[in-house]
């Protein structure tokens, strides 16, 4: 169902499990009480983005407009506002609403909200199916807008929003943020790059298990990761083996876990970010020897994003970004799928609606 009422806006849909996107005319909400009007500058491409266009994960409602690493500025606010005044430089992710009154509400946690309004691909509560920032223009409650500081620049951190906080979040919360500890970083795309920085700017030492061995170089050198594990390598992980306080998994496809549990030290966790579609094997006593630990993660909740952002400001932490404009949307979505990023696709939106001389 569409919104009426609302700015018409333009934005770029995949209309099937194809993917491929297009121009798409449709119209936003008209901003309410406590709405904040947003004209979207940046906008990361995140591999969710291609599971939900590809229909990958059975759920596309579509026309789907993609894209929940958005940053933009506030050119409208509600007379409720109180947070955010035009001009501000903001960021929005992967929701955009929730109950407010569920114990996860309550409790900071509103990510794991029954009701969680996801930002493109969602359902709104006023029924209607959300479309993301791959548009000129965002219209979000003033809760689920966070603030972008202000020395971080724009383009490297619009994936700050989705892949940033869904990695920080777990790191904090699972105690992977401890100086010395060993933290094992499974899949070096958009996520694992960021875990790569959180977990070297928190003082740990830090591995990347990787299925690309062309990346080894630059995982050392330019990431500042301590070592690099082949993940096919029998040998090499071996030579891990029960060597890791953590890992976060972070792969976009079917992969076998256990090599990877077999890196963690007794008691150690595990935390799933990846979301393929395929189911992962995971036999009892890879757990049960060792006493490990598997968690999943979503994303974060508004507070961790903002506690993420500033604490990447302080430690000038953004993603490594390829620039993009909308024009070059579905290669950049084609590249993504085999692997060709270093490290994520953002989207100049506000560049892409320039008339072309
Ligand atoms: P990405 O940039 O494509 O990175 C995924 C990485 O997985 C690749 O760089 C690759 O790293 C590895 N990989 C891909 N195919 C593989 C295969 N067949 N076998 C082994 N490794 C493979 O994707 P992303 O944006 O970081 O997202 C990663 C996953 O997290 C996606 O499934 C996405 O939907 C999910 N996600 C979850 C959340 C959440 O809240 N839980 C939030 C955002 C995204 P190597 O080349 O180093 O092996
Ligand atoms: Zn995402
Ligand atoms: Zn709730």
């Amino acid at each position: 169902m569409e919104q009426a009422g609302g700015k018409m806006t333009l934005g770029w849909a995949a209309r099937d499990s194809s993917g491929h996107l297009s121009t798409y005319i449709f119209s936003r909400r008209a901003p309410g009480e406590d709405d904040v009007t947003i004209k979207v500058l940046f906008c990361g491409v995140c591999h969710t983005d291609l599971h939900v266009i590809k229909n990958e994960w059975g759920n596309a409602m579509y026309p789907v407009v993609p894209g929940h690493e958005v940053v933009g500025i506030v050119t409208d606010v509600g007379p409720g506002v109180s947070k955010f005044k035009a001009g501000d430089t903001v960021g929005v992710g992967y929701f955009v609403d929730s109950c407010r009154t569920c114990e996860s509400c309550s409790t900071g946690h509103e990510n794991y909200c029954p009701q969680l309004v996801l930002a493109s691909n969602g359902a709104g509560f006023d029924g209607a199916t959300t479309q993301g920032g791959f548009s000129d223009v965002v219209v979000v409650r003033q809760e689920y807008v966070v603030r972008v500081p202000e020395n971080l620049p724009l383009d490297g951190a619009a994936p700050l929003l989705c892949a940033g906080v869904t990695v920080y979040a777990p790191l904090m919360q699972y105690g992977l943020n401890t100086p010395g500890k060993h933290l094992g970083v499974v899949g070096l795309g958009g996520l694992g790059h960021m875990a790569v920085k959180f977990g070297k700017a928190f003082g740990m030492k830090v591995t990347v298990i990787s299925s690309s061995p062309g990346k080894r170089e630059e995982a050392l050198d330019r990431l500042g990761a301590d070592a690099f594990l082949v993940s096919r390598d029998p040998e090499e992980m071996k030579v891990a083996a029960g060597t890791m306080d953590g890992i976060i998994d972070t792969v976009s496809a079917g992969h076998p876990v256990v090599p990877l549990l077999e890196l963690l030290k007794p008691m150690g966790q595990m935390v799933v970010v990846g979301a393929p579609s395929k189911p992962l094997e995971l036999p009892a006593f890879a757990i049960i020897a060792g006493g490990k630990r598997v968690a999943g993660n979503g994303v974060g909740s508004i507070a961790e994003s903002q506690a993420m952002l500033d604490f990447a400001a302080d430690h000038g932490i953004t993603a490594d970004v390829e620039v993009i404009l909308m024009s070059y949307i579905n290669t950049a979505i084609e590249r993504l799928e085999r692997n060709d990023v270093r490290y994520r696709f953002v989207v100049d939106v506000a560049g892409s609606l320039a008339p072309v001389a």
